[in-house]
């Protein structure tokens, strides 16, 4: 009988070893810290996927997921667009991340979500600045810490520890940062503020208050109803049409919104009577592009303008969407602000 082990005994041995973070030969303690490492290091990385990618999951997430631009990572800005997952209201069908105050759902839950998503974007000791919104062009500028509770549409700030929030499902929120100057706005666009040009004139309002050249402006356009989903009534294209030279590029025709028949064109063409036409056309709308042109017009370059793409009404598991769920939805979030204890902007440098 051999005293060494043999080749054999040694693979099965190493196997075990390796099955507990071991190495033979090496110690233990070291072995240990290099699996604890491995392990926080696969860890750190679920969590960023978790809190940073700007695109739909493959899977809907259980946690909370929020979508930021990747270029936004900056350790004296907070920011980032909640979706709907991983929260405690359970009054819309699921573990849902309820932020706005609505009256289907429980103040305590709203508050514990906002706390969840708070801590997700590392908002730290941030204060969270809520307006009643009202679908109007109203833009606050914050110069000081407030308590004061507000009525409008949009907000800007250069004030560490201001964070400025907008609620939506559907209307989109747009956010925008001066990277130089520091300086932050958060916009509330539904179709009636988008025709009051609040994107615009927000912007423009930064541009004045802070200086902000337009190299350094960058703007997000989160999650909101998309032109897929958004069919509009007489009222509304009156009202693109009176405001905007470049409307009509803001409208489609779609002649049969009926999935079904999207998908499967073939089986339902014989079922028109010969010689009558389509069913009647919707108008579509397309809310981002309008914004987008907003933003633009105010300076923002178009390569600095982040577009989240994901339509709330497609997505009912990752989104709210108020018309998709006949008003009977809860809020998500977009927030904007510098962090607390950062330091202010002060004259020209690079950072
Ligand atoms: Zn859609």
């Amino acid at each position: 009988m051999s005293k060494s082990p043999t080749k054999n005994q040694l693979s099965q041995l190493d196997r075990w070893l390796r099955a507990g973070g071991f190495k033979r030969g090496k110690h233990p303690q070291g072995a240990l810290k290099r699996s604890r490492d491995a392990r926080d290091a696969r860890q750190a990385v679920a969590t960023e996927e978790l809190r940073t990618v700007g695109k739909r999951p493959k899977k809907t997430p259980k946690g909370i997921y929020v979508l930021r631009p990747p270029k936004w990572r900056r350790s004296w800005l907070v920011s980032g667009f909640s979706t709907r997952t991983g929260g405690v209201s359970t009054i819309f069908g699921g573990k849902d991340l309820n932020l706005g105050l609505v009256d289907a759902d429980s103040k305590a839950a709203v508050e514990k979500n906002r706390r969840a998503f708070l801590r997700v974007v590392k908002a730290g000791k941030s204060h969270l600045v809520s307006m009643k919104q009202v679908h109007s062009g109203i833009v606050h500028v914050l110069n000081a810490p407030t308590n004061e509770s507000l009525t409008g549409d949009g907000a800007i700030t250069n004030v560490p520890g201001l964070l400025l929030s907008v609620k939506v499902a559907d209307c989109v929120p747009v956010l925008v940062v001066d990277m130089r100057k520091k300086a932050v706005g958060a916009f509330h666009a539904g179709w009636r503020g988008t025709v009051k040009r609040i994107v615009e004139n927000g912007v423009g309002r930064m541009r004045v208050e802070y200086d902000s050249a337009p190299r350094d402006l960058h703007a997000a356009i989160g999650p909101c109803i998309g032109q897929c989903c958004y069919a509009v009534g007489d009222e509304v294209i009156g009202e693109f049409r009176s405001q905007f030279a470049y409307a009509d590029k803001l409208f489609r025709e779609v002649f049969d919104d009926d999935p079904l028949k999207k998908k499967y064109p073939l089986l339902f063409m014989t079922q028109r009577a010969p010689g009558h036409g389509p069913v009647a056309a919707q108008t579509h709308l397309d809310l981002v592009e309008a914004n987008r042109r907003q933003l633009i017009a105010a300076g923002v370059a178009e390569k600095n303008i982040w577009i989240s793409g994901l339509c709330t009404s497609c997505n009912p598991d990752l989104l709210f969407s108020h018309r998709k769920e006949s008003g009977f939805t809860g809020r998500m979030m977009g927030v904007i602000g510098v962090r607390s204890g950062a330091s202010r902007h002060v004259g020209p440098r690079k950072d």
